[in-house]
């Protein structure tokens, strides 16, 4: 039998780490805590619509259906897209609604044998020949709790889930402090969207907070075909020592922007274009996409110049 893969969330990224551990030969399990797939989409009220273009905002290889004429699509249209791209890739078979991963561990050599590893693994292959992965998953349904045994877990959980960040605040300098109701955000983007619209009615309303995710659904894409050429064999990992120095240098060009008091937050904008050219060159592919030295200077790069020629 061939290797289990798991994968947690079945939002854009968990959907695309399916199609592609599947493409490779892989056995796929989507565990999925909501009853349907879209993550963030399903959450956010209709009204909602992508910021960027759709041209910039598509599979590479499932572009958007001619009916979506709007160049910025709606919460349902996004629902509708990403619901069409898991039936044409047949992905919705391979997803466990209502299952909520609470644990996962490693069961193979001992702490110290690993903190001994040099590469990963302990041999620079992407699936240990001594070690499986346990992944506690609660039916919501049946209230039930199995344990399943897998090769590899690949987390898909998105940045937005679940838990709300909210801050510590000092003693009466709280959300007690503002006359009037403190919801998160993400209690907002829960309800229906007449029950949103009912809810800010004739208030004034006070936005505390803002960020954008930067995550996108191409680097999402590219992400997974590089996670599924590196299980596939294509390419191995360099050692451990050197994935740690790398992390660092991302990490001190990520944060290089992040002095002033206002914009604390690593900035990973600029990066999309030369980490995708990392990926590329880590799959094989010549990262120079467009066909022709004006449109690789001019033109700006997007999903369909990473779809697979
Ligand atoms: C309002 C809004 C507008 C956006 N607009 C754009 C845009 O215009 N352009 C752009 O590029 N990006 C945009 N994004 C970014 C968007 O976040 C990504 O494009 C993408 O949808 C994220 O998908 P994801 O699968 O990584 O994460 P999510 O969509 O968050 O999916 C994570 C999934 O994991 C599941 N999960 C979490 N924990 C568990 C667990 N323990 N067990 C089982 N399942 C679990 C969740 O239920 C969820 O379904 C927007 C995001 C929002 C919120």
């Amino acid at each position: 039998m061939g290797k289990q893969v798991a994968i947690i969330g079945a939002g854009i990224s968990g959907l695309l780490a399916c199609k592609y551990t599947l493409s490779k030969g892989f056995h796929p399990i989507v565990f999925e805590n909501s009853s349907s797939i879209g993550g963030v989409w399903t959450k956010t009220v209709e009204t909602t619509k992508i910021q960027t273009p759709k041209e910039f905002y598509q599979f590479s290889d499932f572009p958007w259906p001619s009916s979506v004429t709007e160049g910025h699509p709606d919460q349902n249209q996004v629902l509708n897209y990403i619901q069409s791209y898991a039936q044409h890739f047949d992905l919705l078979k391979h997803i466990k609604f209502n299952n909520k991963v609470s644990g996962i561990e490693y069961e193979g050599p001992s702490g110290d044998e690993m903190q001994a590893w040099s590469h990963w693994g302990g041999t620079g292959e992407p699936f240990s020949s001594g070690g499986k992965w346990k992944v506690v998953v609660e039916d919501k349904q049946s209230l039930s709790t199995k344990i399943h045994v897998v090769d590899f877990v690949i987390l898909c959980i998105g940045r937005f889930s679940d838990v709300p960040n909210i801050p510590e605040f000092p003693p009466n300098k709280g959300p007690e402090a503002f006359h009037g109701e403190v919801i998160h955000s993400m209690n907002y983007a829960d309800m229906d969207y007449e029950s949103a619209a009912k809810f800010v009615e004739g208030k004034q309303l006070a936005v505390i907070g803002f960020s954008e995710s930067i995550s996108n659904l191409y680097t999402s894409e590219m992400r997974c075909r590089w996670l599924a050429e590196l299980l596939g064999g294509t390419f191995k990992l360099p050692s451990i020592k050197e994935m740690e120095k790398d992390v660092e240098k991302w990490d001190a060009y990520a944060k290089r922007y992040a002095s002033s008091q206002y914009y604390r937050r690593s900035c990973i904008g600029a990066l999309h274009l030369w980490y995708n050219d990392q990926l590329c060159k880590d799959m094989g592919w010549n990262p120079k996409r467009k066909k022709g030295l004006f449109a690789e200077l001019f033109e700006p790069y997007g999903p369909m110049d990473y779809a697979s020629s």
